[in-house]
């Protein structure tokens, strides 16, 4: 067994506090991980304040992880020690069923293992990269390429991918016009990938306070939601909207800024059941879709388009004692754009 030093919450709403883990000795396909960076993903807190359901704390979130290679199980061939490394939502499928072949684990059919708050093949209760260390299964762990940094690349491991993914299924690109609902840690990560994938970016945020931010990231245009003419400006707009939200918006009211056979994809989570009037959806043939995270060998794409396209996310690091503020900042809306957890912080307990 490997104690790791980690910070967990232990309940609903309580603060973070510093603990140990254990994570099993390594396997033959197993990679043990000296984890640098973890993101925080408003996932992190749905799931720690217990708004998706009854989780078993104490509970280590994050699915964020950047690090490096500290040793490797006899039988793996893909990393050796050294190696710069990624960890995000997902550290095992099945592997059999229909879509994992596809390379799409993440909709395995039997339920994939994710990387916090689940129970993984050896009956042990998952815990995240809000720790110094990881045991992986080599084919759940992703390469960081060279030229992007450990701190900026932790966050394309669930923002990264899960914008990523949505924006390729749905063919953003060149005379495509995308909108963004959210300029949050998903929604940066969103325009940055769309622009760089040549659509007409358009941010729709909840003001105008952010506006230089997210022209210079790469959009095109950009509307306050808080103002009644946005929607009335821009009907029937749109061949593709990503909403980010993680709160309940009125989808009518975005569906209706969609062009004929136009797409709103909701990548955001609310707790809360989203509702739409059928009529949004008759006219112009309009459609309502979901999408999560991305598979691994997708996962990988995105972390080599970022590579050569010099995307890495907005972040402001913290130290290991900072997470309960960042987590109050990132549901005041107060984020620009993703807190990322220094985890030479954590390595005293
Ligand atoms: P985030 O950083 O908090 O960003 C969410 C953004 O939504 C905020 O910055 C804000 O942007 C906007 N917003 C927040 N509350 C709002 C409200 N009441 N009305 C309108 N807009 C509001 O969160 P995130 O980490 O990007 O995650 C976003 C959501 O995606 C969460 O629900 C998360 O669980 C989910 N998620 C899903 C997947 C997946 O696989 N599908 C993966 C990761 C995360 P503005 O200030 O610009 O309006
Ligand atoms: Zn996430
Ligand atoms: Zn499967």
């Amino acid at each position: 067994m490997i104690t790791a030093n980690a910070r967990a919450t232990f309940g609903p709403g309580e603060p973070f506090q510093a603990t140990t883990i254990d994570r099993r000795d390594l396997g033959p396909r197993d990679v043990l991980i000296e984890i640098k960076y973890c993101g925080i993903c408003h996932s992190d807190i749905h799931t720690a304040r217990g708004e998706w359901g009854a989780v078993n704390y104490p509970l280590v979130p994050g699915h964020e992880i950047t690090g490096i290679v500290a040793e490797v199980g006899s039988e793996v061939t893909k990393f050796a020690v050294g190696d710069r490394v990624g960890v995000g939502c997902m550290v095992d499928s099945c592997r059999e069923c229909e879509n994992c072949r596809k390379g799409e684990e993440q909709y395995c059919l039997k339920g994939n293992t994710l990387t916090y708050a689940a129970v993984d093949k050896y009956g042990q209760y998952t815990q995240g990269g809000y720790s110094t260390h990881i045991v992986v299964d080599e084919d759940f762990v992703l390469r960081i390429p060279e030229g992007l940094e450990l701190d900026v690349a932790a966050p394309l491991l669930c923002a990264g991918i899960t914008t990523y993914s949505p924006l390729r299924h749905w063919e953003a690109g060149p005379g495509k016009k995308v909108a963004i609902v959210g300029l949050g840690g998903l929604g940066h990560m969103a325009v940055k990938l769309a622009h760089a994938m040549g659509a007409e970016v358009t941010v729709l945020s909840q003001s105008l306070k952010k506006k230089d931010d997210g022209l210079r990231l790469g959009a095109d245009h950009y509307y306050a939601t808080s103002d009644p003419e946005t929607f009335k400006k821009l009907t029937g707009t749109f061949d593709l909207i990503v909403n980010t939200v993680s709160a309940k918006i009125d989808i009518d009211a975005y569906l209706s800024l969609l062009s004929l056979d136009g797409t709103l994809v909701n990548v955001g989570a609310p707790a809360e059941p989203l509702s739409l009037n059928v009529f949004s959806i008759l006219h112009q043939r309009r459609s309502f879709a979901g999408s999560t995270i991305g598979g691994i060998r997708e996962t990988q794409e995105m972390l080599d388009f970022c590579a050569k396209h010099h995307i890495g996310a907005e972040i402001e690091v913290i130290s290991a004692d900072k997470i309960d503020e960042a987590y109050a900042r990132v549901l005041a809306s107060d984020v620009r754009y993703r807190f990322v957890i220094d985890i030479s912080t954590m390595r005293t307990v």
